[in-house]
């Protein structure tokens, strides 16, 4: 499945109905913002509690990430694909040697809305 199906498939379980564009974003940046804690506090038990690494468990909560993700770039009509070939390219040109400090610092593409 490529991004773009992806989006699609997501957009399935989408809220439904006349509840307007504020109540339809303002709920899904609030999962995105929420699913991402999550994704934060299952890695802090499993990287500084001890709890074991269960890949399924967060392979689906990174999941839910996407999910939220993909649905805010809908409302704004952006493919997904779209947003991982932009972001791409944006590291490409900020770290074209793969990252390191120096780069990170001189963020060349600063004032390219980045
Ligand atoms: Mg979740």
């Amino acid at each position: 499945m490529n991004m773009n199906e992806y989006q699609s498939f997501a957009s399935r379980t989408a809220k439904a109905g006349n509840v307007g564009f504020k109540n339809i974003i303002s709920d899904y940046c609030m999962g995105l913002a929420g699913e991402s804690g999550e994704v934060v506090d299952y890695l802090k038990k499993v990287v500084h509690h001890g709890h074991e690494l269960d890949q399924d468990k967060l392979e689906k909560e990174l999941g839910d990430v996407l999910w939220y993700l993909s649905q805010v770039a809908k409302l704004y009509n952006i493919p997904l694909a779209r947003i991982a070939q932009l972001n791409i390219a944006k590291l490409q040109k900020r770290f074209p040697n793969g990252f390191n400090t120096e780069d990170s610092l001189r963020r060349v593409d600063t004032f390219d809305k980045g």
